[in-house]
């Protein structure tokens, strides 16, 4: 009797499992084809977005320069409080260079701009985040946006305050959750599939919590934020509270 029970218990949540996964298939489905418009600030494309992103957001990316929220965030922050200032006839490093960004950048005119990246072929030089074989003082803006998740971050941001010149800045964004007041992170779990169940993605090795200010001021940053407003979150399609953390060598 006991095992019949048991049979048609596990029936019974097994069923469940599957009628939930296939309505949010069915969902997935609806929202990967959903017609509302938005504005991309980085190419000006007015229309419909593409999901993007594991796992998947909705309304993502624009279909038109492959930008994502943190892209068009950037554009946002130029525009309206010279994110880029900088980079206008100055040295810009900018580490797993997304294409997208480029003519934003271009735009501002540096006279020198390096695309860095541990792998060759995906930027103008290799470069070691950890141990960067650069100048002091050498640059005057650092964009290093979704990179240090990856890696030794107190290396890398030690590394990254000395090679900016004085006044110069630093433009990092992360994955973060604003709701833990510590950082994530357990040397144990080193597989892909557990840092992806852990971290969110296979080669992160840690989630930040809002102690990640406190790893930018304690190399010696000054550090500011930027946000978007709710109207602009929908205008631009963007990812609600995501940050931009900017930090001064002052
Ligand atoms: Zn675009």
């Amino acid at each position: 009797m006991f095992r019949v029970m048991q049979d048609t218990e596990t029936i019974s949540w097994r069923w469940a499992l599957f009628k939930d996964r296939a309505k949010h298939l069915r969902k997935a489905v609806k929202s990967a084809f959903d017609t509302s418009r938005h504005e991309c600030p980085l190419c000006g494309f007015q229309g419909p977005f593409a999901p993007s992103s594991t796992p998947t957001v909705p309304n993502s990316k624009c279909p038109s320069c492959g930008s994502c929220s943190r892209h068009r965030l950037i554009a946002l922050a130029a525009a309206e409080i010279r994110l880029l200032a900088e980079a206008e006839q100055g040295r810009v490093l900018h580490f797993a260079a997304e294409q997208c960004l480029r003519p934003l950048i271009s735009e501002a005119a540096p006279r020198k701009y390096v695309r860095a990246d541990i792998k060759p072929t995906r930027g103008d030089i290799v470069l070691n985040i950890e141990a960067l074989d650069l100048s002091d003082d050498s640059y005057d803006l650092i964009i290093c946006s979704h990179v240090l998740e990856h890696i030794q971050d107190g290396k890398a941001l030690r590394e990254l305050f000395r090679v900016l010149r004085h006044n110069g800045k630093l433009i990092a964004m992360v994955p973060i959750v604003e709701g833990w007041k510590t950082t994530y992170e357990n040397d144990s779990i080193s597989t892909w599939e557990a840092r992806k169940l852990h971290f969110g993605g296979g080669t992160h090795i840690r989630y930040y919590g809002r102690d990640f200010r406190d790893r930018l001021t304690s190399v010696g940053f000054d550090v500011s934020e930027f946000c978007a407003t709710p109207e602009q979150v929908v205008r631009y399609s963007l990812i609600r509270g995501e940050r931009i953390f900017i930090s001064k060598k002052l």
